[in-house]
């Protein structure tokens, strides 16, 4: 334990953020790490506690109390094995995790949560520039192949598990650029590519072989999910080659909104606008990007795809940026002893909403309104859930000016046909069906094949894809060696 009275001497210190104006000109991370000597106290403030509540509300298990402990002490060389330990990729988690962990910290109980994040963040850093992270290639190898279909954090930290057993990995991805939504996806603001970039360096040197450009099954005609594929491999191929096959492709189909004027002009998914912002900030010259300059921009979807588009409109120079949930407003702050150490209902406002957003709740939009072919306005109705369903509040009706309308409501499953060309079977959201427990853990009602991440739970987070990578690739181990040293 850091200091036996921390918790009673030290308040809880945020990460700082640059000012608005100036993060708003860049694409750059605007989060200042925290100094070594204010990461120290936080450490300081960990109770230690005899029950780790923090330890079972992260998704990874990190072993938050030991890391903390050596960050007071200043091993900082320590905390970067324990922090390994459970997780591959800290610096991904430590940007853009939403920190379950903190909401689950005994501290949060009745007063501030160590800042667990904060210093996760600053234990990788330091770690990456004193050079401390290495490639760790396997002492042996098994000669068996194994083929990971998707490279987001899940298809990352399955290969990486998998490769570390001492198997022949291959990572199958259909973009140009390896990553999944950690790449194509999540604005450069939050995480900056040079993090994938480091941990593929480190991959490669552990042995596993990325394929981009390659896509695995088939794509439906009129998919908007982004797709750079030039080649196409049949699941018979591959699974002829491979000894063991892991989906990991993400659950892509982005939720529509099936009202009329939704095939107007400037209404498009979430997932059409932010990937291409992406591919422009790693220097690819696109025919034509698709921006919010001077737009009034609607994003429609209250979640972190929909923060993420009021991010990037605001640093396209959009005119105005208009944000609709459908849910009512959540109250500012949790009832904490009702949901402590659970993910607390609250209000939440991210950097991207500071940066300038109006938000609107319990707003649902009926129709969308265009002249020559093109939106320019919505129309609306204020919502009220009432037995078990939303009804609209007469007389609420209301129309706003929109040049540009983004859905972010969410993603509904994976791209059926994927699964389909694997034969897979999917559970009642259309998700890759396989459990996570007992003898036939992530694996498919097709032989050899397993599946997880958003794949097969449906769209989530980053540090519940790389649980379920790291779980799944103790599975494939097992399947194909009898048993595994893999940690689960
Ligand atoms: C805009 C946005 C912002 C987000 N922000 C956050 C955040 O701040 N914090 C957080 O924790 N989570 C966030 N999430 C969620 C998080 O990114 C996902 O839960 C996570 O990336 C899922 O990881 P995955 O590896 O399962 O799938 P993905 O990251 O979706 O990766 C799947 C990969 O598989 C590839 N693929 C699919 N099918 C094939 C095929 N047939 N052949 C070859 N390749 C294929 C895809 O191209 C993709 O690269 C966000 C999501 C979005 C969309
Ligand atoms: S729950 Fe909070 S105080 Fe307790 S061990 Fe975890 S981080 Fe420390």
């Amino acid at each position: 334990m850091g200091k036996v009275t921390g918790f009673l001497e030290f308040e809880r210190l945020e990460e700082g953020y640059e000012a608005p104006q100036a993060r708003l000109k860049t694409w750059k991370e605007f989060v200042i790490t925290l100094a070594e000597d204010k990461a120290k106290i936080q450490g300081a403030r960990c109770m230690d506690c005899g029950t780790p509540f923090c330890n079972s509300g992260c998704p990874v298990n990190n072993i938050i109390p030991d890391f903390n402990d050596l960050v007071f002490n200043g091993d900082w060389r320590n905390a970067i094995d324990v922090l390994h330990q459970t997780n591959n990729f800290p610096e991904f988690t430590g940007r853009v995790c939403p920190a379950p962990c903190e909401a689950a910290c005994t501290l949060n109980v009745n007063d501030d949560a160590v800042g667990i994040k904060s210093i996760e963040h600053a234990i990788i850093d330091r770690a990456w520039a004193e050079d401390w992270v290495k490639p760790q290639p396997a002492a042996a190898k098994t000669g068996k192949k194994v083929a990971v279909v998707g490279s987001g954090p899940a298809g990352l930290a399955a290969a990486q598990q998998l490769a570390r057993a001492g198997h022949a990995v291959t990572v199958f991805e259909k973009n140009s650029r390896i990553g999944g939504l950690l790449r194509y996806g999540i604005p450069d603001f939050k995480m900056e590519k040079t993090h994938i970039d480091r941990r593929i360096e480190q991959m490669q040197a552990e042995g596993v072989v990325f394929r981009t450009g390659v896509l695995v099954g088939a794509m439906p005609a009129d998919s908007k999910v982004t797709n750079d594929a030039k080649d196409t491999i049949s699941p018979e191929q591959l699974k002829a080659e491979f000894d063991a096959v892991v989906l990991t492709g993400g659950s892509e189909t982005s939720r529509d909104l099936p009202v009329p004027g939704r095939d107007l002009d400037g209404v498009h998914f979430a997932m059409e606008f932010l990937p291409q912002q992406n591919k422009v900030n790693a220097g690819d010259k696109l025919k034509k990007q698709l921006r919010a300059d001077g737009k009034h921009v609607i994003v429609i979807g209250g979640g972190d795809t929909g923060s993420d588009c009021v991010g990037t409109s605001n640093r396209h120079g959009a005119a105005s940026v208009t944000q609709f949930e459908l849910m009512p407003r959540p109250p500012e702050e949790e009832d904490r002893p009702m949901t402590w150490p659970y993910w607390p209902y609250k209000l939440r406002t991210s950097s991207s909403h500071e940066e300038g957003c109006d938000r609107e709740f319990a707003i649902s939009t009926k129709e969308l309104i265009g002249s020559k072919g093109k939106v320019t306005a919505l129309k609306t109705v204020q919502v009220q859930f009432q037995a078990g369903k939303f009804v609209e509040v007469p007389g609420t009706e209301k129309e706003w000016k929109a040049d540009l309308v983004l859905l972010a409501m969410g993603f509904t499953a994976p791209v059926a046909t994927v699964l389909d060309a694997f034969g897979v079977d999917k559970d009642n959201r259309g998700n890759a069906k396989a459990s996570t427990e007992g003898a036939k853990s992530y694996k498919t009602n097709v032989d050899k094949v397993f599946a997880a991440g958003d794949m097969r739970r449906g769209q989530s987070l980053v540090v519940w894809a790389i649980r379920e990578g790291r779980q799944a690739a103790r599975a494939v181990d097992e399947f194909l060696m009898g048993s595994s040293n893999l940690p689960r």
